[in-house]
Formats: structure tokens, sequence, C-alpha cells
């Protein structure tokens, strides 16, 4: 086994490193607060490769692998999930799924200005009645011939305003159930399209989260994605990806709030020595340290995993419910650590702690991350197979 990154992994690391920290981390606080869209540093992620990570150089993306777009997405998160949210599910949720199962055609059309970062994608699967059972979909994609007429509301949809692009799974054939569903590219600019507000949310607040609303759009035939009734399948596969990067968001998090602890740690002094050296916040820091390193190892193997063509949804689905479980111990021992500083902004944990939540509730909330690994353990499936 070889845990080392190679030199072009540690150089995509460390450049994301030195814009998260000099960058992102001077107004995210304000952006927080006042929930400001991060859009000149959505422009400078395009500029620096992180809008099409994974997608191929042809398309104009990075062609990068799995494992530098986590090493991506750790820093990020460490100081800014709004930043890094935008980017998963652009990445993720959007680009992966036309590349690939898209035509050719449909690539060509739409991943190069997707990959520069110059169109911001989103993907469409919640609605209000369907979140966890995604096979409730009330969206109607009714097949007229030369075109499907799109009908309804989805929920929650990650860069909904600011998207050119939509991702968005539909109902064709009601009677047919889940193996009835399709996926469509959907153009924000078509008619029929529309937004609802801006969510004020509890963290990743300045990312945009709205409803989007679809009233008889008519998507030309050719805009499905893979084949007809293929769109339950395509969706459960897009998400098996995207909680790699949900897990490396809630890694960064729990990485971020550590890191700042144990800073502080070494800072601030009670009786008469830093607070480190009462045994009950070592022992904390240890407990975090632990549980921050035995997330990496889950998150990394998913990503290589994936990378080496080999099944990954079983262990993306334990490193998202792990890592966001360990984000979410870490940043409230990360608050108490800071003590009343904790509960103030200026000191960042706070921040994390609220975005460590979401980790915890999209792409498939932990009991569903539960349901996924218990359907596979039951079927006698382990971990470690290769
Ligand atoms: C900020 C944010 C961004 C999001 N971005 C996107 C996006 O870009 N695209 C998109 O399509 N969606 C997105 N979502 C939606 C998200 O994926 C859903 O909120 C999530 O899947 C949960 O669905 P729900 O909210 O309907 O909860 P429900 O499904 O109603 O669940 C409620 C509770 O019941 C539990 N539960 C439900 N079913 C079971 C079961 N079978 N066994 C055990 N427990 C169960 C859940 O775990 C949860 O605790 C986003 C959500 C948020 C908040």
């Amino acid at each position: 086994m070889n845990f080392s990154l190679t030199e072009e992994q540690k150089m995509v690391r460390d450049a994301a490193r030195d814009f998260a920290q000099t960058e992102l981390k001077a107004g995210v606080i304000e952006r927080d607060t006042h929930q400001t869209h991060p859009t000149e540093f959505v422009q400078k992620m395009g500029e620096m490769g992180f809008m099409g990570m994974m997608t191929d150089e042809k398309y104009g993306g990075a062609g990068l692998d799995t494992l530098s777009y986590v090493l991506v997405m750790e820093e990020l998160s460490k100081v800014d999930n709004s930043c890094s949210v935008i980017v998963s599910a652009h990445n993720s949720l959007a680009i992966w799924g036309i590349e690939k199962y898209g035509t050719e055609e449909q690539k060509q059309k739409y991943l190069p200005s997707l990959a520069s970062g110059e169109t911001i994608g989103a993907f469409c699967l919640s609605e209000p009645e369907a979140g966890s059972d995604a096979t409730s979909q009330r969206t109607t994609a009714e097949d007229k011939g030369d075109f499907y007429l799109l009908n309804g509301t989805k929920n929650w949809i990650t860069n909904g305003k600011k998207a050119g692009i939509y991702v968005v799974i539909a109902q064709t054939y009601p009677e047919k159930k889940h193996k009835g569903i399709n996926a469509f590219i959907v153009e924000a600019a078509w008619q029929g399209v529309s937004t609802g507000v801006k969510e004020d949310k509890l963290g990743i607040r300045s990312s945009d989260t709205s409803s989007v609303m679809f009233q008889d759009v008519k998507v030309p035939k050719e805009n499905r994605i893979g084949a007809d009734g293929f769109g339950f399948k395509f969706a459960m596969q897009t998400l098996d990806g995207g909680r790699i990067g949900i897990a490396a968001q809630a890694l960064g998090i729990a990485a971020g709030a550590y890191e700042l602890a144990l800073a502080y740690s070494h800072e601030r002094k009670t009786f008469g020595k830093p607070i480190n050296e009462h045994q009950a916040i070592a022992f904390k820091l240890a407990d975090m340290a632990m549980k921050i390193e035995a997330a990496r190892l889950m998150v990394y193997r998913a990503a290589w995993l994936k990378d080496e063509g080999l099944d990954y949804a079983q262990a993306a689905a334990m490193a998202k419910l792990y890592a966001s479980e360990v984000a979410m111990e870490t940043t409230v021992e990360a608050v108490q650590i800071h003590g009343g500083y904790g509960f103030v902004k200026e000191y960042h944990v706070e921040r994390l702690m609220r975005d460590a939540k979401i980790t915890q509730i999209y792409e498939g909330t932990s009991e569903i991350q539960r349901v996924v690994i218990s359907r596979n353990v039951i079927k006698g499936q382990t971990y470690l197979d290769l």
C-alpha cells in the first residue's frame, strides 16, 4: 500500500490551501453574516481549474483524479464551505453525469463552459415531497414526440439561482415507478424555468440554495441523458460520487476546526499554563486528531477506489457518514476548547460548527447512509473486498 501523494497532488493541494487561507479567509465571516454569494471567488476557482477538476482536458477540464478533487475540497472546506459546496455540486453532481453518460454532442455543447466555471451547474433531484425517498418524483417529463414537457418544483437546489445548466430528474412513466424516471439537461434561460427565494440557512450561508420551478418547459429529446428510464439509476450513481465530495467537505470542516483549536490551546493560558497542559483539553485534541485521521483514510480510499475503476458506492457512503459525524463532534469540541471565544464569530469555529450540520443531511442523510450500508452488509459485501 502506498499512502503518499504524487507531486501533482501535493501541488494541487498546496494551491488550494494557499487560496483558501490567503484569499477566502479574509472575508468569510462577512460573507457568511450577510449571505453574500462568493461570485468573484467562483470565477477565480474557475481560473484555477477547480470548476472542472475531473473533466477531460479535451472538454477544457483539468483532467485530474478524484483524490486531487478531495484534497481541494478538504482545503477549501477548512475555511469556506459555501465555496466548497459550490465546487462539489458543480463538479460531482452536474458535470460528472454529463461526462459519464452524456452523448458526444451533449459533452461538446455543455462541458467546456461548465469546466471553465463560466457556467455554473446544479443537480435537481429533491422535491418538496421527495427527499430521502427520491423514487416519489412528482416532477413530470411527458413524452411529446420531439420533446419532453417538463413540469414540477425542485427544492433545496445548491447553485439554484446562479446556475446556467440544471441536471433535472423527472418522471416520464409513473406506472413504471422508479424505472420510469429520466434525467435531462435543462438550460436556465429556457422559457418556463424560474427560481424561488434564496434560503436563509443555518450554515453554508453564502452559498445559493433555492427551489427551481419548471412550467411547461420544452426539453428537446436530445437533452435526455442516457437510455429511456435510466434516470433513477443515474441519480443514485451521481450521488455515490457526490458523497465523496461531501465526505471531503466534512473532513475539511473537522480538520479546519481542529487546527484552530490546537493553535488556540497553545496560546490560551489558565491556572498558569497553556490549556493543552490540562489533561481534559489534551485528551480532546487526541480524540479529534485520531478521528480526523480515520476519516481521512476512509475519504481518500473512496476516492482511490473510484480512480481505480472499482466499486466505490459502499466506501463513499461509509466515508460520508463517518466524516460528517467526525465533523459535527470535532467542531462542537473546537468551540468548547475556545471557551467563550468559541461562541463568537471572530474565531471561526462557531461557523464551522454550523456548517458541519449540513454534511449529515444533504446527498443522503446519515440515516439514509446507514440504510445503504446495512443493505450491502446484509447482502454480505465486506468493505475490504477489492
Ligand atoms: C443546504 C441544502 C442543499 C441541498 N442541495 C441539494 C441539491 O443541490 N440538489 C438536490 O436534489 N437536493 C439538495 N438538497 C436536499 C437534500 O438532499 C435533502 O434535504 C435530503 O436528502 C433529505 O431530504 P428531506 O429534507 O426531504 O428529509 P426527509 O426525507 O423528509 O427526512 C426527514 C428525516 O427522516 C429520516 N428518514 C427518512 N427516510 C428514512 C428511512 N427510510 N429510514 C430512516 N430515516 C429516514 C431522515 O434521515 C431525516 O432525519 C439540499 C438540502 C439542503 C438543506
